[in-house]
C-alpha cells in the first residue's frame, strides 16, 4: 500500500515540508534541484509527485495521488468534486481580488451598470463573483500576467491574486474589492481515505496539530 502526495514546486513545496517532516517525511530529492517527477521519500511507502499546482485537485480526484496539497484559488476553479477537504493548513497565504488602473473609477463603473472586460486565469471564481454581485462582465481568460491587460486595454478590470501588492503597485494598479482569503488546503481523495485511512489518518493528525500548534 503506497500512499502518494501530489504537491507543486516553489512555495507550496517550501511552506509544506515542514509538516511533512513533522509527519516524519523527508523527501529523498530537492524537486527545486531535480528533475525527477516523481520523489521517493525517507519512507518506504510514501511517494510525492510534483505537478503544477492547478494539476494538483485532478490527480487527487483521479485516485492517481490519495492526497494533495492546492490553494483554495485553485480548488475553487476545480469545483472540489471527489475531494475530501478535512484540513485548511494556513499556507501561501493570499488574497484574491478584483484591480483596475490607478484612477478607474470601478464603483462608479458598478453603479451605472456598465459592462466590464475583465481579464483573468480565475474565470469560473471571477464569474461567480460579479454574478452574485449582480455585475454585468466580459471575462477573458488569460494563463498569466493579468497585471498587463489593463495596461494595454484587453481589460478594463482583472482578478488574481495579491499577497504584498507590490506587482500591482508596479504596473500602476490598485486592488479595489476583496474576493476571497486564500490559503493552501489538504486534500484527500475520498476512496484513498477509505482504503488507506489507517496509513492517511496519522499523517492528517499530525498535520492537524502542526497547524494548530503555530496559531
Ligand atoms: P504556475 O506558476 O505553475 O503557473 P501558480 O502560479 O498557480 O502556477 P504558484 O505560484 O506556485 O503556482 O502558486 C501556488 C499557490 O500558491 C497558488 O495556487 C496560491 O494558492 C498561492 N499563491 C500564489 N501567489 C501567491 C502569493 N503571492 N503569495 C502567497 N501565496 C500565493
Ligand atoms: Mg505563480
Amino acid at each position: 500500500m503506497t500512499i502518494t502526495i501530489a504537491l507543486s514546486k516553489g512555495r507550496i513545496f517550501e511552506e509544506t515540508a515542514p509538516l511533512l517532516a513533522a509527519a516524519g517525511i523527508i523527501p529523498l530529492d530537492d524537486p527545486e534541484k531535480s528533475r525527477k517527477l516523481i520523489l521517493d521519500t525517507n519512507q518506504p511507502d510514501i511517494r510525492l509527485i510534483i505537478v503544477r499546482a492547478s494539476d494538483v485537485p485532478t490527480y487527487v480526484q483521479y485516485g492517481a495521488a490519495d492526497m494533495g496539497i492546492a490553494g483554495k484559488d485553485v480548488l475553487d476553479e476545480h469545483g472540489g468534486v471527489g475531494l475530501y477537504q478535512p484540513l485548511d493548513l494556513q499556507i501561501a497565504r493570499c488574497r484574491m481580488m478584483v484591480a483596475v488602473p490607478n484612477g478607474f473609477d470601478y464603483q462608479a463603473a458598478v453603479q451605472r451598470g456598465a459592462r466590464l472586460r475583465v481579464a483573468t486565469k480565475y474565470v469560473e471564481t471571477a464569474r461567480e463573483h460579479f454574478a452574485r454581485k449582480g455585475v454585468h462582465v466580459n471575462l477573458i481568460k488569460l494563463y498569466g500576467s493579468m497585471e498587463l491587460a489593463p495596461l494595454v486595454g484587453l481589460a478594463d478590470a482583472i482578478v488574481d491574486l495579491v499577497s504584498s501588492g507590490g506587482t500591482l503597485k508596479a504596473n500602476n494598479l490598485v486592488a479595489v474589492e476583496e474576493i476571497a482569503q486564500i490559503s493552501s488546503r489538504l486534500v484527500v481523495n475520498q476512496a484513498a481515505l477509505k482504503l488507506k485511512r489507517e496509513r492517511i489518518q496519522p499523517i492528517l493528525d499530525i498535520f492537524e496539530k502542526t497547524v494548530a500548534a503555530r496559531s
